[in-house]
């Protein structure tokens, strides 16, 4: 392609920038909260419909993941199930025979705590040159960035050689397999895939960490606290349990380390895996010894090791405290790995779909791509670790992910868009 055609499509998209605004807005307005997934997704068909795309929408079906080695159940699937979930995807078809490519983004975002908010969390705000709004910038920024490639694709009468399919998915921030696994498992498989996250253009996210949940429920016996010499605090057993965990974390931070962890957020340095206790449980009467405690935390870890050594790991620290406690050897806790369950990934920064949208990022912004990743779990594990399939993270700029004042930077979903467009174009190829 000409660079004078290059320059037609970065115009293009510069000229969607209000477009582009608009779009994140009327995305942020569905609260698509993980589970009301289907507002957002309904924004995303009518507009790709709008365009004359044939749009695939399905929602999930837990009994055909299951055996996958991806696949656990979800929290969200738990509570509600995959009814009324739909995924999305449309197809462009190529005209030549270059190679396919999916752009893909999550539309579900995490709840706000709205006392936090100095702006509105559901009707965006912008102000300098940022929109505030929650999932503005994970990801449904990135999923506007996507639409917008596409429309500017499509204006401009872009042939492209290869397939380009547009998809956006459900429950990411719960785990993906009801999302991105489920549009693989449908036949959506193709020759690379970009993913939208917020990588912080030029910065491109190559890497995810593993991430499980556990479940401990720690015995303990009751008594009127009066005759506590005839029960078993589970609380203080539960301490010992919780103090063990810590020290693992301790020892687990202190030999594992993960340079694109922390190349990508400095402050990570030192804790590229975390053992994270988040919720106890437990008593119900002060002058009562409680009889019965449930931890619940969540294990993170960069590429480097699998589920089973990991799993191996928190199992043997729970279990010393176990066998040298006298009550606790005769009354075991019971161990659980519950919800969560991913296994890391690290992709090589040298296939070429990951080159070229640095090529394409680097002349856009002007600047040096970092290559980082690695600190959360992401669907980019499902491309990558089961269907050979190279899938880069490459998406705006922002801060505030998961907390309040949430925001996107609008030059960073403009530059998106452009290195998105200009990337299928470079590996999709385009008609003679
Ligand atoms: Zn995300």
């Amino acid at each position: 392609m000409s660079t004078d055609n290059r320059e037609d499509i970065r115009d293009r998209i510069e000229n969607k920038r209000d477009d582009l605004v608009d779009l994140v807005s009327e995305l942020v307005n569905q609260r698509s909260v993980t589970g009301n997934e289907k507002p957002a997704q309904e924004v995303v068909s009518s507009r790709l419909e709008a365009r004359g795309l044939e749009v695939d929408t399905w929602e999930p079906d837990a009994d055909e993941l299951r055996d996958h080695p991806g696949f656990f159940e979800t929290s969200s699937y738990v509570e509600q199930g995959y009814d009324d979930r739909p995924n999305v995807a449309a197809t462009r078809d190529g005209v030549g025979d270059g190679r396919s490519l999916t752009l893909s983004g999550h539309v579900d975002v995490v709840p706000v705590d709205e006392d936090e908010w100095s702006y509105d969390p559901w009707d965006p705000t912008v102000e300098d040159g940022r929109l505030y709004g929650r999932g503005s910038n994970d990801m449904l920024g990135g999923v506007a960035s996507i639409i917008v490639a596409y429309e500017a694709l499509d204006e401009l009468d872009i042939e492209l050689a290869g397939d380009l399919t547009i998809q956006t998915t459900v429950e990411e921030e719960d785990g993906g397999p009801g999302g991105v696994l489920s549009a693989l498992e449908r036949g959506y498989q193709p020759d690379a895939a970009i993913i939208t996250e917020p990588s912080g253009l030029p910065n491109i996210g190559m890497a995810s960490a593993g991430v499980m949940y556990f479940r401990i429920d720690v015995p303990g016996k009751s008594a009127h606290a009066a005759r506590g010499y005839a029960g078993v605090n589970a609380i203080g057993k539960a301490a010992e349990i919780y103090r063990a965990l810590d020290e693992l974390d301790r020892e687990r931070k202190s030999r594992i380390s993960y340079e694109p962890a922390f190349r990508q957020n400095p402050r990570l340095e030192g804790h590229e895996t975390n053992l994270n206790v988040g919720t106890i449980e437990g008593g119900d009467w002060p002058s009562t010894v409680p009889s019965g405690v449930v931890l619940e935390g969540r294990i993170g870890w960069p590429p480097g090791e699998t589920r089973e050594e990991v799993r191996a790991d928190v199992e043997a620290a729970v279990r010393e405290v176990t066998e040298t406690d006298e009550w606790l050897s005769d009354h075991p806790p019971e161990f659980e790995w519950v919800g969560w369950n991913a296994a890391p990934h690290e992709l090589d920064t040298d296939e070429e779909i990951v080159q070229l949208a640095r090529e394409n990022a680097e002349t856009i912004t002007g600047e040096t791509t970092t290559f980082g990743g690695g600190s959360g779990g992401n669907d980019e594990r499902f491309y990558n670790r089961y269907y050979d399939i190279p899938c880069p993270s490459v998406g705006p700029r922002g801060e505030n992910i998961h907390a309040a004042d949430e925001y996107v930077e609008i030059d960073s979903l403009v530059e998106t868009a452009q290195t998105l467009a200009l990337t299928a174009v470079d590996w999709c190829g385009t008609a003679e």
